[in-house]
């Protein structure tokens, strides 16, 4: 099938040309981001293979369909960037690829938590000068300490699975209950109860009209004084401008993030000449018990492999009329 792949970095080229082998898609690699401004590239393409920075919203959708593309397949899990009901409307077919590695994901939150804790991103750079104070390096256990994990689906669910390893007790709020979470000895609890009872709070819950800043004001008021929260999911789930209230008033005592709401205008680029113009993300950088990567938690070779062979096979599902297990229905994300 012809498909107009967008956001193109060379790992992805890498990725999709190596599983293609398997595939014979006709792919065409567009370095910019599919928005109604670039939506003209895709014409004559039936297919459009996007990134989560990607903006398919209504008016692109119909741009899409008016120029002959009826699938979006989209080399992530999350779906938000895609006008779902405005897609159905216009009978397109929307695919993605539900899981490509969740211990990627889950492996680097950790990271987030024992770098922030131990402060290794501080030690790097002060042995390297010859400093060997240990002054402002105190951490503390892991072992012991309660971890709140909103969202146990396969990434929260492994991620409270490594931190029952170090000893931690787990707590948890999700919609439904995951066996597997709860045979690990997790307590699912409201909310409410997990923001006042944890020290560490991590995010795995999908965005969705229900999470938006799901961590605003109110929440933090209610969480513990120096409680650590860290984002790994998706940046809309935090109000960044409470969250810095969060650190300025000492609440917040550490904070981990691999997604920041506004980082589609920053994110997967390399902006170091220039000048940064988003002045709450800057605010953020001040901060030195902030840690912010780049929504590099996906990004592992074992995800890479898997994120080209699920698009490509999604792609020979629609092309072939089968029916794609990975595909994205309206009702979907109303059950989400
Ligand atoms: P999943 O669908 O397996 O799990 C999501 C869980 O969230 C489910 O158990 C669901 O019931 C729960 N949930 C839904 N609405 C909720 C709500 N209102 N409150 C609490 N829980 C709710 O998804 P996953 O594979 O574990 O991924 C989780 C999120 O991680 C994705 O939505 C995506 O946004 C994010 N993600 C980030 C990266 C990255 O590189 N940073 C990569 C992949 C996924």
């Amino acid at each position: 099938m012809k498909v107009a792949v967008f956001s193109t970095k060379s790992y992805d080229q890498k990725f999709l040309e190596t599983a293609n082998i398997h595939y014979n898609h006709e792919l065409v690699f567009f370095e910019p981001r599919l928005t109604y401004d670039t939506v003209a590239l895709a014409a004559g393409f039936p297919a459009v293979c996007v990134f989560i920075n990607d903006q398919l919203e209504d008016r692109t959708l119909q741009a899409l369909a008016s120029q002959g593309t009826k699938l979006i397949a989209t080399r992530s899990a999350g779906f938000n960037h895609i006008d779902l009901n405005a897609a159905a409307h216009l009978g397109m077919t929307v695919v993605r690829v539900p899981a490509y590695s969740p211990y990627a994901v889950a492996e680097h939150t950790v990271g987030l938590i024992l770098t922030l804790n131990r402060k290794i991103h501080r030690a790097y750079n002060r042995v390297r000068d010859g400093n060997f104070s240990l002054d402002g390096f105190m951490g503390f256990d892991l072992h012991g300490r309660t971890v709140g994990v909103v969202g146990t689906g396969k990434i929260g669910c492994i991620v409270a699975q490594i931190l029952k390893g170090f000893g931690c007790e787990l707590l948890a709020y999700d919609l439904y209950v995951n066996p597997h979470c709860e045979a690990l000895g997790t307590t699912y609890v409201e909310l409410s109860e997990l923001f006042a009872t944890s020290d560490i709070i991590s995010l795995h819950c999908p965005l969705t009209p229900q999470t938006y800043h799901l961590i605003n004001a109110e929440a933090i008021e209610h969480m513990k004084p120096g409680v650590m929260l860290i984002n790994t999911s998706r940046g809309a789930l935090v109000d960044t401008q409470a969250v810095i209230e969060g650190l300025k008033s000492r609440k917040i005592g550490y904070l981990g993030l691999d997604v920041y709401e506004q980082e589609s205008e920053l994110f997967f680029e390399d902006l170091s000449e220039e000048v940064i113009e988003d002045d709450i993300f800057e605010r953020l950088l001040t901060f030195p018990n902030v840690l912010i990567t780049g929504h590099q938690a996906f990004f592992t070779e074992d995800a890479l492999k898997n994120i080209a062979e699920t698009t490509l096979s999604n792609i020979k599902d629609f092309e072939l009329g089968h029916p794609c297990p990975n595909e994205v229905s309206t009702k979907r994300i109303v059950a989400a």
